[in-house]
């Protein structure tokens, strides 16, 4: 493996990309929709544009990535992309109750309405330098990959949709999503997908690394935060009060005993203790202490299971640390949920899917299905057709300040969503 290759491997590691299945077949009714789009006059148009707005894409995407979006606090980048939205021609451009930015472009006979999607958060802290760099053509700052090119990359395809005047049967809307990373829980595309939301009846998000990308199924999450509180005092003085880090030394102790046996066999599960705090000094007994857990699962069932496994092992815990009490009040336990992204699988032989594969194969790339923890999971778990593809170029150390990226014909992977968007949206 040359170092090429292990920076592939690398970006391809990266990204949130778990788990890689063997790319099923493509139905050539697929193959031969995507060959003949491909082929129409005004696609070929929209394809050359691309290739003429890569000066501009790169501008944007310098532009964007320079405007910091921490978690909770995409507001600047969000008002940016709205107006940068607003100079393209659509119908309404507007800013959501939680911060998603949205652009409406109506087709002809609007019975359905496609929605793709780049998200706006980064991981990265208000303070990070988030200046691009640019080394022999490489683009080097945090975020300028994941995800900022892809919102570079919708305002191109719009633009060059226009450019080759293609109208589409069926409405789209263009969306800058909040909260895409950690924390964030998804809450932009939850709050899209609410009971009272707007209709959405295909989602494509772009996000992951390369082309070839072809993520259907979501990988579930649970995360929480269990902090053990007590009443605190002296390490000498009060010694016989319940302690906190005790308590919390145990339920990681009993949790991992319990996790581990569970995950060894099964639906491929998956536990980690992450963060662990509390405490003010060597010779004072707490008076807290906590813990973040992150458990991931590809099923649904299992996920609940390793979930209530953390429970007996926190309750347990408490119940040990409250038997061993000699003085003072007893320590109690704030149990929080930080994270609930749910997981599912959309079949291989859906239109959606096969769209994107064979869009991917008309590129010359094997599709790979993949099964990914990206805003795709929300719809996934609805059985609202979904898939998120890669935002293509090269790139690398995704969330991590040296993560860079390279246009290495990254204007293929525009090419290959407004195909695949074209291709649901209909062509009129
Ligand atoms: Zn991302």
């Amino acid at each position: 493996m040359n170092k090429f290759q292990l920076l592939w491997l690398f970006s391809f590691l990266s990204i949130s990309m778990i788990a890689q299945v063997p790319a099923s077949t493509v139905e050539k009714k697929y193959l031969k929709e995507m060959d003949d789009l491909a082929k129409h006059r005004k696609i070929k148009k929209a394809f050359n544009e691309i290739v003429k707005l890569e000066s501009q894409t790169q501008k944007d995407h310098i532009y964007l990535t320079e405007i910091p979006a921490p978690p909770f606090d995409e507001m600047d980048r969000a008002i940016a992309f709205k107006a940068m939205l607003e100079k393209e021609q659509f119908d309404k451009v507007w800013i959501d109750e939680v911060g998603n930015v949205l652009a409406l472009w109506k087709g002809k006979t609007a019975a359905k309405t496609i929605a793709i999607d780049g998200h706006l958060d980064t991981v990265f802290p208000r303070e990070t330098d988030v200046k691009v760099k640019i080394k022999n053509d490489t683009l080097f700052a945090p975020g300028i990959g994941d995800d900022t090119r892809a919102l570079a990359m919708l305002l191109t395809i719009k633009r060059s949709l226009d450019k080759a005047k293609i109208q589409l049967q069926n409405d789209v809307l263009f969306i800058g999503t909040v909260g895409e990373e950690g924390i964030g829980d998804l809450r932009g595309v939850k709050h899209l997908f609410r009971e009272d939301g707007p209709k959405i009846d295909s989602w494509i998000s772009i996000d992951g690394g390369r082309i070839g990308r072809v993520n259907n199924k979501g990988l579930g999450s649970k995360r929480y935060k269990i902090t053990y509180i007590g009443p605190g005092g002296h390490s000498w003085g009060a010694f016989g009060l319940v302690n906190p880090h005790h308590a919390l030394g145990t339920a990681i102790d009993r949790f991992m005993n319990l996790a581990d046996d569970y995950t060894k066999d099964g639906a491929r599960t998956s536990y980690n203790v992450g963060m662990i705090g509390g405490g003010t000094s060597v010779n004072s007994i707490p008076f807290e202490s906590w813990m973040q857990i992150d458990m991931r699962s590809e099923s649904p069932q299992r996920l609940n299971e390793i979930e209530a496994l953390l429970m007996t092992a926190v309750q347990e815990a408490l119940d040990d640390q409250n038997g061993r009490k000699r003085l003072g009040d007893d320590l109690t336990v704030k149990i929080e949920k930080i994270g609930d992204r749910p997981s599912g699988e959309l079949p291989d032989d859906l239109e959606l899917i096969q769209r994107a594969m064979a869009a991917t194969a008309h590129f010359g790339q094997v599709p790979r299905l993949t099964r990914g923890s990206t805003n795709s999971n929300i719809p996934i778990s609805m059985n609202i057709p979904a898939v998120t593809i890669g935002r293509g170029g090269v790139g690398a150390y995704g969330h991590s300040l040296n993560e860079w990226w390279l246009n290495k014909e990254g204007y293929k992977a525009i090419q290959l969503a407004l195909l695949l968007l074209v291709s649901e949206a209909g062509l009129h």
